[in-house]
């Protein structure tokens, strides 16, 4: 199945719903998307922005991704992602500047539920494809192909090798009650033992949200704003 920049860039829809056996509702979320690199690429950048982030994206690719996005770069895509995962990151400081990057671990793939999670979440969307209204538009599944999809094992170096980010990163100065040493921010968004500092920012969160970040960040403003009133 073929798109044309032209007419389908930007449209896309996504779906919430459960993985199997998990126990947080809707922790999965997928994304079905016109909106290809390609598209992204060539019709929102001038040209030489095009090449500078073209070449940071395939930085970050594995080769195969690379060749892939090549050969069919204006497929039809499918995201599939864990918006409720085990894994824990973490975050470190590499020196005193604070001009210096500090060091993001995130632990993606880590943790076996999450894996297991992606592998449901990715045979689900192909068995969709497999469906009617999905045949009758002539779709036809590129990537993952039938070896990559054969075996966990196969399917979870897919995801290794297809892994991005939806750059959620939130929780590291989490909010809670003082009897949960984990929390750094009391309900006012006060740094607990300091005085007259308050961090409200997506770091605050006690917990990554289902959705995308960044409306919770602005209600996480608004709120705080209030407490100054
Ligand atoms: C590429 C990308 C795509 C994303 N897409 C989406 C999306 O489609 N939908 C969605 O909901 N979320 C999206 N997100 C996530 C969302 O943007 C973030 O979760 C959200 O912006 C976080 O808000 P924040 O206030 O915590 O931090 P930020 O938005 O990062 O704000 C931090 C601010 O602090 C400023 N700052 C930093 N250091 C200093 C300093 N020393 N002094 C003064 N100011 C400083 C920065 O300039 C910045 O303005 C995306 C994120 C990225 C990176």
């Amino acid at each position: 199945m073929t798109l044309d920049p032209t007419k389908h860039a930007g449209h896309h829809c996504g779906i919430h719903y459960t993985a199997e056996g998990s126990p947080h509702k809707s922790d999965m979320f997928s994304l079905l998307t016109a909106n290809t690199h390609y598209a992204m690429l060539t019709y929102k950048m001038s040209l030489l922005q095009q090449a500078m982030m073209g070449l940071r994206m395939m930085r970050v690719m594995s080769v195969k991704r690379v060749l892939e996005e090549a050969r069919a770069s204006r497929a039809l895509s499918i995201g599939v992602a864990v918006m409720k995962p085990n894994a824990r990151g973490t975050i470190e400081l590499t020196s005193a500047n604070p001009h210096d990057k500090p060091h993001i671990q995130y632990h993606y793939l880590e943790d076996p539920f999450d894996r297991q999670r992606l592998r449901y979440g990715t045979r689900l969307m192909s068995s969709l494809l497999e469906s009617e209204p999905f045949r009758k538009l002539g779709a036809e599944q590129i990537s993952p192909t039938k070896e990559d999809m054969a075996t966990d094992a196969a399917l979870d170096k897919y995801a290794q090798e297809h892994l991005v980010t939806y750059f959620h990163m939130s929780s590291t100065c989490r909010m809670g009650p003082d009897s949960d040493p984990t929390t750094v921010v009391d309900q006012y968004c006060r740094v607990k033992g300091l005085e007259n500092l308050r961090v409200v920012d997506t770091s605050i969160f006690p917990e990554v949200v289902r959705r995308c970040t960044n409306a919770t960040a602005v209600m996480a403003g608004e709120r705080a704003a209030a407490f100054f009133d």
